[in-house]
């Protein structure tokens, strides 16, 4: 597998940039001038539409894909607009509302056993059988490259930040975060983060080797079991740093956002903001972009915040 800032630079951006917000409240309550990168506003509410947008732009035939959320999204919201079949194998139990979401996309769900680890097998007959191509959601270059967009876009408009945070499940923001501010702001640190629940990425980064770990975080954008090849080897080269925030830490954050920034982000989105609240001492006084990756909470994720 290869990845470098140039197949960032070459990557489709059939979407128009999306906003970066600062709000003096939030910047109080933290005490750092905080950007919120605002992917919640994509049209799927989450980033990953990029990384499925440049990938469908090039590859012909169909494909087989496995998630629980919002890649699953992504891939069918892509597949649609360039007009391409999509299969996406998600466990039995998977949410309702986000099926509905796939399906109406246009998408075919299968859905099959109690984990993602066991869509991940039947997507691989199924691509086989088919002979469609199998899309995995954490070591496929083209993703990355898409997802590379998000980060360019900031370092275009905030070339002199000190820190980007960037939320965590499988590692691609992470990874193109790094390689993208490694050519465009050498001396901007790329900060991930990860939920303490589910330490799979954060444990490989640290141990230099891809590791498996209990998988029980209620962030569903951040629940991975374990370390993906790709993204790692390209964090290990380029990531400043990596840390470990709670599961009410996250929601601790996502209520700030509500409160201080007009924002409803789901956990994932509010990953970033909660390692600012996790660590204040480390940013207090400086200029950092938080990613708020993603706004699908469903009404019983806002019910329990509330
Ligand atoms: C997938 C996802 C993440 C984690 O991204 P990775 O590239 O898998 O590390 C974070 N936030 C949201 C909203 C997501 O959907």
């Amino acid at each position: 597998m290869e990845f470098s800032y140039a197949a960032v630079r070459a990557a489709v951006r059939p979407l128009p940039p999306t906003p970066m917000w600062s709000y003096p409240v939030l910047d109080a309550a933290v005490g750092a001038t905080v950007h919120v990168k605002h992917e919640n506003t994509q049209p799927i509410g989450a980033f990953k539409v990029r990384g499925a947008l440049n990938l469908l732009a090039t590859s012909r035939g169909g494909t087989v894909t496995y998630s629980t959320g919002n890649h699953a999204q992504a891939m069918a919201y892509a597949s649609h607009r360039f007009g391409q079949p999509c299969t996406v194998v998600m466990p039995a139990a998977a949410n309702p509302s986000k099926v509905a979401a796939v399906q109406a996309w246009g998408a075919t769900v299968v859905l099959t056993g109690d984990t993602l680890a066991d869509a991940e097998a039947h997507a691989v007959t199924l691509a086989a059988e088919t002979g469609q191509r199998l899309v995995s959601p954490g070591d496929t270059p083209e993703l990355l490259a898409g997802v590379g967009t998000l980060y360019e876009e900031i370092l275009t408009e905030r070339p002199t930040l000190s820190a980007i945070i960037v939320p965590v499940g499988s590692g691609t923001g992470a990874a193109a975060a790094a390689v993208v501010a490694a050519e465009m702001a050498p001396g901007c640190e790329v900060i991930a983060v990860q939920s303490a629940a589910s330490p799979a990425a954060h444990d490989s980064w640290r141990a230099g080797d891809l590791c498996t770990r209990p998988n029980q975080t209620r962030v569903e954008g951040l629940a991975t079991g374990r370390g993906y090849e790709l993204p790692q080897a390209l964090m290990r080269k380029h990531l400043t740093d990596f840390v470990l925030v709670s599961d009410e830490r996250i929601a601790e954050a996502q209520r700030l956002l509500a409160a201080k920034a007009h924002t409803l982000a789901e956990g994932a989105g509010a990953a970033a903001l909660a390692a600012l609240l996790e660590f204040p001492d480390r940013f207090a006084g400086r200029e950092v972009a938080v990613v708020c990756s993603g706004g699908n909470a469903s009404p019983r994720e806002l019910a329990d915040l509330a």
